[in-house]
Parts: C-alpha cells; sequence; structure tokens
C-alpha cells in the first residue's frame, strides 16, 4: 500500500518520542535525523527533506514545544503541518475559466496513465454535470486513439479524432470548432507520450498549446517512479508551465516520494490522484488528508465520502444502530459487504481507519469471488444461525460447508471475518462517538 513503509517509519520515531515525556533539544535532533531518514527512503527529493527538517527542528525547539505537557503531542503537530505545507497546503480545484469550451491539456511520458487519466476526467466532469469532448491527440502511441474511444464509449462521452495523419495542433483546433457547434463546455485533449523527454515531444505540446491556449495543462505522472516522476514534472514545466499534476497509480505501494516533492520541486499542485485502473478510480488530492494518512492519524473525512456514496444513508444509519446496539448479525454482515464492494478495494478503506491493526487488513480482504462463497455460506444457514452464530457448532459447520458447497476451513474463516469485523465496527462506533463529541479533530 503506498507510503506503508514510511507510515510505519514516522510512527515509530513518534512513539519513541512520546514515551519520554519531557524532551531535550537532543531528543528532537535525534527524532529529526531519524525523520530524514525516512523521508529519504521514501524518496523523498533530497533538498525538500533538508529544508522541512530545517523547518521542523527549527520550530520543534521552541519555547512552547520543550516547554508544554505535552512535547511530543507538539512534534508531531508541527511535522503534520508542515507535510500539509509541503503538499500545497489547499485542495487544488480544477481552474476551467470563463470561455466556453474550457479546453484541458493532458501531457505526460508513455504509460504514466494519461489515456486513462483522460477518461477518468471526463467521467467525473461529466457526473458534475458538465458535457465534455474527448480529443485524441495522441497519433504516435499505436492503438491510443482506440484505447480513448473505447473509454469514450463506456463513459458514453464523444471522441474527436482525425486519424493519425494529422498534425496534431490542427487537431486540436478542429476539435474545438468542433466542440463549440456540439454544446460541448469541457475539451480534454490527450497527447503524446514518449518513453523519455525528447526535444520533438515538447515542440509538438508547445505547438498544441499555443494553437488552443489550455485553461489547464495538467501533467500525468506515475508516483511508482518517484524522483523520476518529479524530474519528468520539472521538465514538462520549464517547457509547458503546466498548471497542475495529477499523480496516478497510488494504488500501488509507491514509497510517497512524488507525492510529498512535486509541489515544493514545481511549485505546481496535484489536483488528482489516480488510485486504480477503472474510471471511478480517481480522486481529488487534499494535502491535509494524505498528511494524516501518513502519520497514520487515517483518512477518515474520504472514508465517510466514500460510505455515502455507496451506502444508501438510511441503511446506514439503521446499520450503524445495530452495531451499538451490538445486533450486528450475519445478515448484516453480508449485506454491509455487499456495499463494500460498491466503496472499492477494502484494504485501501480500512487503511483509512486511524489506529486499524494493518494485519487485521489481510483477514477481511473480499475478492468477487470470495463474495459469492462467503454468500453462499450464509445462505446455507438458518435464519437462527444468521442471528446468532454462536450456536454454530460441528455438526452445524459440517452442515453448512455441504450446503454451500465449501469446506468447514472456509466456514470457520467466515465466522472469523465476522468477528474482526465486528470489532472494526465497534471501533467505527467508537470514531463516530468521538466525532460527535468533539474529542477527535478531523
Ligand atoms: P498512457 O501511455 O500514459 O496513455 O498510459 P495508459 O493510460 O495507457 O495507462 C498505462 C497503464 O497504467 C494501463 O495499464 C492503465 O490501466 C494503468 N493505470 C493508469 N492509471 C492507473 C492507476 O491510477 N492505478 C493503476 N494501478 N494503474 C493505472
Amino acid at each position: 500500500m503506498a507510503f506503508e513503509s514510511l507510515s510505519e517509519r514516522l510512527q515509530g520515531v513518534f512513539k519513541k518520542l512520546r514515551g519520554k515525556g519531557k524532551l531535550t533539544e537532543k531528543d528532537i535532533k535525534e527524532a529529526m535525523r531519524e525523520v530524514k531518514v525516512a523521508l529519504l527512503e521514501a524518496d523523498v527529493n533530497f533538498k525538500v527533506v533538508k529544508d522541512f527538517i530545517n523547518s521542523v527542528t527549527e520550530k520543534a525547539l521552541g519555547q512552547e514545544v520543550m516547554e508544554s505537557l505535552t512535547p511530543a503531542q507538539q512534534v508531531i503537530k508541527i511535522v503534520h503541518e508542515e507535510l500539509i505545507k509541503l503538499m500545497g497546503s489547499v485542495e487544488s480545484r480544477l481552474n476551467l475559466g470563463s470561455k466556453v469550451p474550457a479546453v484541458i491539456m493532458m501531457v505526460g511520458l508513455q504509460g504514466s496513465g494519461k489515456t486513462t487519466a483522460c477518461g477518468k476526467l471526463a467521467n467525473l466532469l461529466k457526473k458534475q454535470g458538465k458535457n465534455p469532448l474527448l480529443v485524441a491527440c495522441d497519433t504516435v502511441r499505436p492503438a491510443a486513439i482506440k484505447q480513448l474511444q473505447v473509454l469514450g464509449a463506456n463513459i458514453n462521452v464523444p471522441v474527436f479524432t482525425m486519424g493519425d495523419k494529422v498534425d496534431t495542433a490542427d487537431i486540436a483546433k478542429a476539435s474545438i470548432d468542433y466542440a463549440k457547434s456540439h454544446n460541448v463546455d469541457v475539451v480534454i485533449i490527450d497527447t503524446a507520450g514518449r518513453l523519455h523527454i525528447d526535444d520533438e515531444l515538447m515542440e509538438e505540446l508547445v505547438r498544441i498549446k499555443e494553437a488552443v491556449h489550455p485553461d489547464e495543462i495538467l501533467l500525468v505522472a506515475d508516483a511508482m517512479t518517484g524522483q523520476d516522476a518529479v524530474n519528468v514534472a520539472s521538465s514538462f514545466n520549464e517547457r509547458l508551465d503546466i498548471t497542475g499534476v495529477i499523480l496516478t497509480k497510488l494504488d500501488g505501494d509507491t514509497r510517497g516520494g512524488a507525492a510529498l516533492s512535486i509541489k515544493a520541486v514545481t511549485q505546481k499542485p496535484i489536483k488528482y490522484v489516480g488510485i486504480g485502473e477503472k474510471l471511478g478510480d480517481i480522486e481529488p488530492f487534499y494535502p491535509d488528508r494524505m498528511a494524516s494518512r501518513i502519520l497514520g492519524m487515517g483518512d477518515v473525512l474520504t472514508l465517510i465520502e466514500k460510505a455515502q456514496a455507496a451506502i444508501d444513508e438510511k441503511k446506514a444509519l439503521e446499520m450503524g444502530q445495530k452495531i451499538l446496539s451490538k445486533q450486528f448479525t450475519l445478515e448484516d454482515f453480508l449485506e454491509q459487504l455487499r456495499s463494500l464492494k460498491n466503496m472499492g478495494p477494502l484494504d485501501q478503506l480500512l487503511a483509512m481507519i486511524p489506529g486499524v491493526n494493518k494485519s487485521v487488513l489481510k483477514n477481511v480482504e473480499v475478492s468477487e469471488k470470495d463474495l459469492k462463497r462467503i454468500e453462499a455460506i450464509i445462505l446455507s444457514m438458518t435464519k437462527e444461525e444468521r442471528q446468532n452464530p454462536s450456536i454454530i457448532n460441528g455438526s452445524r459447520k459440517r452442515r453448512i460447508a455441504r450446503g454451500s458447497g465449501t469446506t468447514i476451513q472456509e466456514v470457520n474463516n467466515l465466522l472469523k471475518q465476522f468477528e474482526e469485523t465486528k470489532k472494526m465496527m465497534k471501533r467505527f462506533a467508537d470514531i463516530d462517538k468521538d466525532l460527535k463529541r468533539g474529542k477527535l479533530r478531523l
């Protein structure tokens, strides 16, 4: 999972600090040395790390921290704030200007996820009530045009193409005329990439830029490539003066270097992150939530938003009450697994909950196939068993396994998962209570 090792390292440093009570200058310096190593190992840009550590150390050594009753907490707070600053402080939205159609030009190296990001963005804008047009200006990569057409067809967004023999600046220009006469309000231009930065590509992109004067020039960069992504962002920025970055593949186990360095190095914000291959796998980038996630404080806000989008609110409320009144049954569990499937990969979701033990994540991961088997098992139980799983003894387990075409081992696993989930739900409920009481600050 993204940032996992950085997150673990930082939490380790802070745990040590918390154990100390009063902090000396030496303690803070020692902790900062460890934070520095953790950031460098996460592939954060060297200069960015240096500035970050200097800034945190200076603040942490200030009188208020050293003399406060909870110095370790204060240091963590400073690191949290500085991480947010590093990533851009505020969420940056698309800036589509006032002319119609607005023009978004997407640029990036081959394989960064540029064409996919065009589809994701079109999908997002469509959901916001816009009428987007995808424009195929990648005439270099074989199949790029076809790929865009398939994406467009999936989300019912038209794709403008003039094949691969026409000059791309001319295609871009023609697409604007097409947009004007077809009630299109946002044009998204997919452009060619290369395996490495090259002059010919940059010149082509500059010509497209001059032809259509985009409102946004978004660089699509692959988070998995770490510092390379940052260097790519710098080069594109120098030539094209980009307006922002879409950082893709944050669902992989990226160490975090790109996300933490791009803004500081290029002065351009990350606007969206890609978190999977599907068209819905895109999220706005919130520096504050990302900082909380890195420091293991969880990302309750994103979780709540996802839940709201996927779960019927009334049902969620009923579920919440059942959990609180301890009447959470296997039937509820099944229903919940079904709605969680709509929210995206479970391990990513659970990682957003503060304090969730990572080893638990492995046990509750559920694939589509698992879900079918779980369904079969639960449906093979009697109503009484579903409501009160504690009565499921050996002979009942044998019967359920036979009835569902599974094994006793699988029935046992399911019951274990159910118990884990109950525990996790209790944690949800506690968070909810803390939020209401104002004890937990988001
Ligand atoms: P392009 O050459 O830059 O246009 O790249 P594509 O859009 O064809 O994407 C390259 C590969 O990356 C494809 O296999 C995509 O499915 C995959 N991809 C794109 N975005 C993401 C993402 O956010 N997460 C993951 N895991 N894969 C992605």
